[in-house]
């Protein structure tokens, strides 16, 4: 990378969009936003890094920029908060080109675009090893319609948005060495966060815990009970599956666990009174977004996967950890 940190910073900020929240963007020490009345600002912080989280010989920059912007505002989604302003801090390597950052900063704008977030600031640094990539999302919500992990009960249902598993499968697949087909590629590199959905639940009081799905099901799905102190008993003959994936799953039986396991889905898992299916069936309709009721909370503190002959079942791959011992599946 050849071009200059303060040409860069120049070129980013000409480029940033400002919002009316914003009231001191790019080019001081800090940024500023204004808060609503009887709102709370929300943060969030991820970080990708390459060979971790992403490897150049996978996907596009482009896509990488789309993606960074889109998981952190998937954490404000699953709060019910609407993203507002984005922090962007990149260590960049001499070997990623001028090019290459040029497609990566249109990926982060169009992600901005997407999630009508502001460029709030950020750090700009040259890396001597693989690339990083730190963002921080900020977003607000009304202080009493924010949803946390640990408001679920015994006796709630078990919702989650879309179909599970795809963006799992995408990297099995890439792993064994296989082109993606679009649909894949899509889900795997391109993620989109359910914002509209998580605010909606918020603002209308009805989810009573959620979060989204970056490490799977099941592991993400154990920190909500923890969270909350109660279990869960999902049927896994309910679980959302796409068409491609389930064609996958013709060819070979053993990648259902993907379903269960697989990660970076980014799509939302939330808890409901039983009085609201209903509304939430209707909410579904409203914004063309399947939402699928899978299962329910229980007393027993454990999660309980059972097939549709009532029988448990146990994953022969476990939710991804990056500090666990080499058991778990590498979605890296
Ligand atoms: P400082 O030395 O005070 O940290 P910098 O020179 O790093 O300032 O950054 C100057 C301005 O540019 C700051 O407002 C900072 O937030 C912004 N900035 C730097 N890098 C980025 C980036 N990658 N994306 C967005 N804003 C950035
Ligand atoms: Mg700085």
């Amino acid at each position: 990378m050849r071009v200059g940190e303060f040409e860069l910073i120049e070129t980013i900020r000409r480029r940033a969009r400002v919002g009316i929240e914003l009231s001191l963007g790019i080019g001081d020490d800090c940024s500023s936003v204004v808060v609503p009345s009887d709102h709370e600002l929300l943060t969030s912080t991820d970080l990708l890094l390459e060979g971790v989280h992403f490897r150049l010989d996978w996907t596009d920059m482009y896509s990488l920029g789309l993606k960074a912007v889109a998981v952190n505002v998937s954490d404000l989604a699953a709060m019910g908060a609407r993203p507002v302003s984005l922090h962007l801090a990149v260590g960049l390597p001499a070997q990623v080109s001028e090019k290459q950052v040029e497609q990566f900063l249109d990926g982060i704008f169009a992600g901005l675009e997407r999630y009508q977030v502001s460029l709030a600031g950020g750090d700009t640094c040259r890396a001597e090893g693989p690339m990083v990539i730190s963002v921080t999302a900020q977003g607000f919500c009304h202080k009493d319609q924010f949803i946390r992990r640990d408001g679920a009960r015994v006796g709630d249902d078990l919702w989650v948005s879309g179909t599970l598993g795809d963006s799992g499968l995408a990297l099995r697949l890439l792993q064994s060495g296989q082109k993606l087909s679009p649909f894949f590629e899509e889900r795997h590199h391109r993620p989109v966060a359910r914002t509209l959905l998580g605010q909606i639940l918020g603002s209308r009081g009805l989810a009573t815990s959620m979060l989204d799905l970056s490490d799977g099901l099941s592991g993400d799905l154990s920190h909500l009970l923890k969270a909350s102190a109660v279990g869960a008993r999902v049927e896994l003959d309910r679980l959302p599956l796409s068409q491609e994936f389930e064609v996958e799953l013709q060819k070979d039986q053993a990648v259902f666990d993907l379903a269960i396991c697989g990660g970076e889905d980014y799509e939302l898992l939330f808890t409901a009174h039983s009085e609201q299916r209903s509304e939430i069936e209707k909410l579904s309709v409203e914004i063309s977004l399947p939402l699928h009721r899978i299962g329910e909370m229980t007393s027993c503190p454990e999660l309980q996967l059972c097939l549709a002959t009532g029988q448990r079942y146990q994953p022969h791959i476990s939710a991804f950890d990056h500090f666990s011992s080499a058991e778990g599946i590498c979605l890296e």
